[in-house]
């Protein structure tokens, strides 16, 4: 079902946004094309859109639940979310539980140590340039944020691990890391935007000692394993039977 929208105003990788009848407001359509490797390799993923927009939906509850302020409003459909109209800081931010992907290739850290605190990566986020890792000096001299700021980003990242390591936890899922984006809504409060699924986040299955049966994000697309979707769809399931608790989400 598609809800009622107004114009197009930017399609990214993975989703559209159109604008609202309210206008600090958007709509976020998830598609379901899967991109990796700075879109270098392409696909569609039948009901990808709907499963991470299932999840994001769940878990920007979860985070609301828990005072973290998100652009988050509510779904209008299975694959539209409606959410505050932000403008996005160009910084990608991730955060890093346990040592795995570019940080293991950049560095001889070896995989799978845990990092304790989680290791806070900013990355400029900018397609043509490949979406650089920057230093704060960077950060500071692109002047895309002010120093407050990037501190207030940085906390507001942390607090999101810490209360989304332990809820993945409960669902015998390993938040190994995870790509956040944020944004300031029209009237300047920061919040976070974006989506928060297995697009975004890697996700170890605790139930599997397989270390490629317990992937369940997109590194299974990223390395052609195979069942993406269904890893996907399992993400989904634990995170809806915990949030059949209304302990855990609102
Ligand atoms: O590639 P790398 O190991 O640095 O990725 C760290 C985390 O950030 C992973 O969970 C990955 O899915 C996510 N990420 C993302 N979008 C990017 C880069 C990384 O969602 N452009």
């Amino acid at each position: 079902m598609t809800p009622d929208h107004g114009d197009l105003l930017y399609e990214g990788k993975a989703k559209r946004v159109y604008a609202a009848s309210q206008p600090d407001r958007v709509l976020v359509e998830f598609k379901n094309d899967a991109t990796a490797f700075n879109a270098q390799k392409r696909a569609q993923l039948a009901d990808k859109g709907r499963l991470n927009c299932q999840i994001s939906a769940r878990l920007f509850e979860r985070l609301e639940a828990e005072g973290i302020p998100t652009h988050y409003l509510g779904l209008a459909s299975d694959t539209w979310m409606v959410v505050q109209r932000v403008a996005i800081i160009p910084l990608e931010v991730v955060l890093r539980n346990i040592a795995t992907g570019s940080l293991c290739r950049e560095t001889p850290i070896a995989e799978g140590t845990v990092i304790e605190p989680a290791l806070l990566d900013l990355y400029y986020k900018d397609d043509g340039l490949g979406d650089p890792l920057l230093s704060e000096a960077r950060v500071r001299l692109l002047g895309v944020v002010e120093p407050e700021q990037l501190s207030a980003i940085e906390q507001l990242a942390r607090r999101v691990n810490d209360v989304l390591r332990p809820f993945f936890a409960d669902l015998d899922l390993q938040l190994v890391d995870f790509k956040l984006e944020l944004g300031f809504n029209t009237v300047g409060q920061l919040l976070l935007a974006d989506e928060i699924s297995p697009d975004t986040c890697r996700l170890w299955d605790r139930r599997s000692s397989d270390a490629q049966d317990r992937i369940l994000d997109k590194d299974r697309f990223r390395q052609d394993l195979g069942g993406v979707m269904e890893a996907y769809g399992e993400v989904l399931k634990r995170v809806q039977a915990s949030c059949a608790d209304p302990r855990n989400c609102m």
